[in-house]
This record gives C-alpha cells, sequence and structure tokens, in this order.
C-alpha cells in the first residue's frame, strides 16, 4: 500500500474549526493519521513519499453539490436540446470531469444530464476507465408536462435534453423505478416551472401534494433520495411534507416553509453562483443592466432567510451550476464559497464546511470523505495560500499544488486546447438590425435573456 506524509502545512479540516499547523499522513485510499501522531507513525516507515506544503492550506478537496457534467456550457436550452449527440456528448463530458478535477474539485452531483451520461460516466471514473471526480448522479429530471425552465422547448411527453415528462401516477412509479434499475443515485425533480404566458409569477408548482409523495415515496422504497428544483414558499412546503432529502434553490421562502425545513432539517442548496456571475461580471459579456439587476435581487432576497435557516441548523451546501456558458467548467466551483461568505455572512471557514464536510451527503457519503480526518477517504488539496482569509485563493489555479483523490496524486498539467466539433453550437446571425441602427440612429439591443435550467 502506497504511503504519503504531507507536512509543513497549513490544515483546513472541513469541520469548521480553526485551521492548525501539522501534517497528514494516508495509506492507500484513506487518512490514517493527523498532527503530530502523522510524524509519529510516518516516522516507522519505509518508502514514504513526503509532499512539503509550507506556505500552503491542506484540506479536503472542494465536492461541487451542483455540476451539470454532460451539458459542454451551452447558451441556450435551443443548443442544449437539440444540437448535442450522445456519443459526442459522452466523450466531451469525460474530458470535462478531468477539468473539474483538475481544478481541485474531487466530487460532484450531476443531478440531471442529457442522455442521461451522469451515470455513465460515474461508472467509467469508478472502474478506473477514465479519471474525473466522485460523481453521484441523478438520470433525468422528471417534470410534469407543465415543464420546468426552458418554456415550450419541453414536450408535452417523452424525453428533452435533460429531463423527462411524466404524465400520472403509473408513468411517475414507472420511470422512478426504471431510473433507478439503471444506476440513479439520486430522483431530481423539476417541482417548479414557468409558464411562459405568466412570466411575472415567477416559477410556479407544478407538481400535485399527493405526486410529489409518491416520488418520494416509490424512491425510498428502493433505498434511493430525492432532491428537488424548487422556487417559491409552497413548493418548498410541500416537499418536505413530501419527504424530500434535499431542497435545490430554496428561493422565495415564507415563514411556513423556512418553519418546515427547519424542523425537518432538510439540506438546502441555493445554488446562486449563475446568479452571481451574471449580476457581478454579466456586464462584461452584454448583459442588460435590467437582467443584472434581476439576477442580484434574487439573490439579496432570499439570503436573509437561508441565513437563519442556516443558523436554525439546516445544513446548507455548496452547488456552483457549473456547465453552462455563464459557468465554464474547472474556473467557478469555488464561487458558490464566495458567495457564502458575501451574501450570506458565513465565515470561509464555514463556507468551506458546506463544500466539503456536509457536501459529503450530495456524494451519499456522508461522514467517509469530505474531512481531513482519520479514516477518511484521502481526497486531499494543497493549495498556496490561506482560504480562510481570502475564500477566492480558491478559485486560482495557479495555486493549486496537489490534487488527491483516494490517495492517489492526480496529473494536474492541462490537456491541449480543444475547438467546438461541427454543429454543437447554435449559431446566430447576430442581434436585430433595424434601419435605425444600420444607419447610426439607434444602439443595438445586448443579446437576449440567457435562458437557463437553474
Ligand atoms: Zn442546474
Amino acid at each position: 500500500m502506497s504511503s504519503m506524509l504531507i507536512f509543513n502545512g497549513r490544515i483546513i479540516d472541513g469541520t469548521g474549526a480553526e485551521p492548525r499547523a501539522g501534517s497528514v499522513l494516508i495509506q492507500g485510499e484513506h487518512i490514517v493519521a493527523v498532527g503530530y501522531t502523522a510524524d509519529e507513525q510516518a516516522a516507522g516507515h519505509r518508502d514514504l513519499r513526503r509532499i512539503d506544503a509550507r506556505g500552503g492550506t491542506v484540506m479536503p478537496g472542494l465536492i461541487d453539490g451542483h455540476c451539470h457534467v454532460s451539458f459542454d456550457e451551452p447558451n441556450s436550452n435551443d443548443e442544449l436540446f437539440f444540437h448535442r449527440r450522445q456519443g459526442l456528448a459522452a466523450i466531451i463530458a469525460a474530458r470535462n470531469a478531468r477539468t473539474i478535477l483538475q481544478s481541485g474539485v474531487t466530487g460532484i452531483m450531476d443531478a440531471d444530464s442529457i442522455f442521461e451520461i451522469g451515470i455513465d460516466l460515474r461508472d467509467a471514473i469508478e472502474a478506473g476507465i477514465i479519471d474525473g471526480p466522485r460523481i453521484s448522479a441523478g438520470a433525468y429530471a422528471l417534470w410534469t408536462s407543465v415543464g420546468g425552465t426552458a418554456g415550450r422547448l419541453i414536450p408535452d411527453s417523452g424525453v428533452m435534453g435533460y429531463g423527462k415528462v411524466v404524465s400520472g401516477k403509473a408513468e411517475i412509479v414507472a420511470e422512478v423505478r426504471r431510473q433507478i434499475k439503471n444506476g440513479a443515485d439520486w430522483i431530481k425533480v423539476h417541482v417548479t416551472g414557468l409558464v411562459p404566458r405568466h412570466p411575472l409569477r415567477g416559477e410556479v408548482k407544478s407538481w400535485t401534494r399527493d405526486e410529489l409523495k409518491l416520488v418520494c415515496d416509490t424512491a425510498h422504497e428502493l433505498g434511493i433520495p430525492v432532491l428537488g428544483h424548487c422556487r417559491g414558499a409552497r413548493s418548498i412546503t410541500e416537499c418536505v411534507a413530501a419527504g424530500m432529502d434535499l431542497i435545490l434553490h430554496a428561493t422565495l421562502m415564507d415563514e411556513t416553509a423556512l418553519e418546515a425545513i427547519v424542523t425537518h432539517k432538510v439540506p438546502v442548496m441555493p445554488v446562486f453562483t449563475f446568479q452571481a456571475n451574471l449580476a457581478d461580471y454579466g456586464a462584461t459579456i452584454g448583459v442588460d443592466p435590467t437582467v443584472r439587476e434581476m439576477f442580484r435581487r434574487e439573490i439579496a432576497d432570499s439570503a436573509a432567510m437561508l441565513r437563519r435557516a442556516y443558523d436554525a441548523g439546516v445544513p446548507l451546501l455548496c452547488g456552483s451550476e457549473s456547465g453552462f456558458s455563464i459557468t465554464p467548467y474547472g474556473d467557478w466551483h469555488y464561487r458558490e464559497l464566495e458567495v457564502f461568505v458575501r451574501d450570506l455572512g458565513l465565515t470561509p471557514l464555514q463556507a468551506i464546511q458546506c463544500a466539503t464536510q456536509a457536501n459529503a451527503f450530495a456524494l451519499r457519503m456522508a461522514g467517509k470523505m469530505g474531512e481531513v480526518a482519520p479514516g477518511k477517504l484521502a481526497d486531499v488539496i494543497v493549495i498556496d495560500g490561506d482560504p480562510a482569509r481570502d475564500i477566492t485563493v480558491l478559485g486560482d489555479r495557479a495555486r493549486l499544488r496537489h490534487v488527491l483523490l483516494g490517495g492517489r496524486e492526480i496529473d494536474l498539467q492541462p490537456a491541449a486546447p480543444r475547438r467546438d466539433p461541427p454543429g454543437w453550437r447554435v449559431s446566430t446571425y447576430g442581434t436585430r438590425l433595424s434601419r435605425e441602427i444600420a444607419e447610426g440612429k439607434a444602439r443595438p439591443a445586448g443579446p437576449s435573456t440567457p435562458e437557463h435550467e437553474l
């Protein structure tokens, strides 16, 4: 069994505890000792690999609880739904999985995927066929025929993109069972969606209470947890009552919804990175100021309730929505931690706990990983600088010195640059060309609002 001692580092263990100086001893896949005992035990070892972490931080690899590894950074649902081929999508997803791992992310949840690629990718990684982070995978997201956030692109029945429409109890039960048979670790439900005719109402709950309970009961009977995409108070209250195991987004909570998640301690994953990127950096890519303000407000309006949930003991989990053109792989996985610090007022160590120890739940490996502690899986990163002082160092690839996945060192050499295969992206003629714009009497509008699955 290979052994490794990481010494001279500042250890952030992922539990929220203050950093401390010391060593970490790894044997095979696991961490076996931390601190003085690591040095003591290492003294008796021959063939011990030693990593000097001077000036750096040793901490658990980040876990990104919401990552779309199969999407390949689309600019629209149109691109994602109609311009992708299954084989090519899987090959490209394998490359993207490696990019994610090379950015210090040692685990992701892929809650839904095109062609259910997340499941195949997970199996290929677990079998040692390709390199990538640990994955917990969902299959197709479940929609009712009202749909989710892709408007009329969602058909009245059948599969589209990353989702499947289920109508009536028989279809719900059959689809949940089919997904579990094929290897889903989670069942994902799009509990709310936009009705194109009523955009100002925001997302509406598109499932009945009984349907939600049926999904949960059918999955739980087979030992599989359920997560729900929920924007709006009623969806959250009803999902908790139905027995849902994880609430995505959880925006626009009211007192009743808050009480429900606090009573049942249902973990919540806000996934603000997409909105934060558009709000903060949208101007650089031509996003309309009104849209940017809308996304900024979505975070601001939800922050207080989420903070109250966190203070009342509800596990808060980190997910970045990486996989869209706004959130390319490898660049933004740290970003949700930054938002937690800035907008929810968490300390950097609390944010790190959300993205490591707490997020092991999203991987369905709670207690087995996400911590630098004896007995845990050796998913560890060594990074220059101190994320307890400045959380953004976690986003700086140049600072990442080592990534270990189950005790195995990952090659951080980036892959050669890529291009897009023919027909992979939606091309446009550009923005609307009126006579006034042509004659210089008016300015062209920016790109239209980016559609997002979120
Ligand atoms: Zn998403």
